[in-house]
């Protein structure tokens, strides 16, 4: 167990959000900027738990330990499906998502075992 403070995290109604299949039914963009993030389609809707250390921005201090527990995700099965994201830093065997354009994040996390990327759908807003 770490010593960090854990939250847990909103669910969201995916009943408009997604197909019969699981995919993200529209773009997926960032919710601070705007920026493209993901297309329509692209996208799989997993839900698991999973923590991810709370929004902000990549050059703000990281003095702020706390995690939130969040448990949908859309699985992108390849990095170059995205329109645009960025790679924060390492830890273990996942690499920090976030937006390319304000390095807003993490807004995911890229697995480097299973090269599968996961967007948490409550840090991201929709076009
Ligand atoms: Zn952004």
């Amino acid at each position: 167990m770490s010593d960090s403070n854990t939250i847990v995290g909103k669910k969201v109604d995916t009943s408009s959000l997604v197909d019969e299949k699981g995919k993200n039914l529209k773009q997926i963009v960032c919710e601070r900027c705007a920026s493209k993030i993901l297309p329509a389609k692209v996208g799989t809707l997993e839900e698991f738990n999973f923590e991810l250390n709370i929004m902000k921005k990549e050059s703000e201090t990281d003095s702020d330990l706390t995690k939130e527990q969040l448990s949908q995700f859309y699985r992108v099965e390849d990095m170059f499906d995205f329109d645009n994201i960025g790679f924060s830093h390492t830890v273990g065997d996942i690499k920090y998502l976030i937006c390319a354009d304000c390095e807003i994040g993490p807004v995911g996390w890229h697995s480097i075992s299973s090269k599968k990327c996961y967007v948490a759908l409550t840090r991201v807003a929709y076009k």
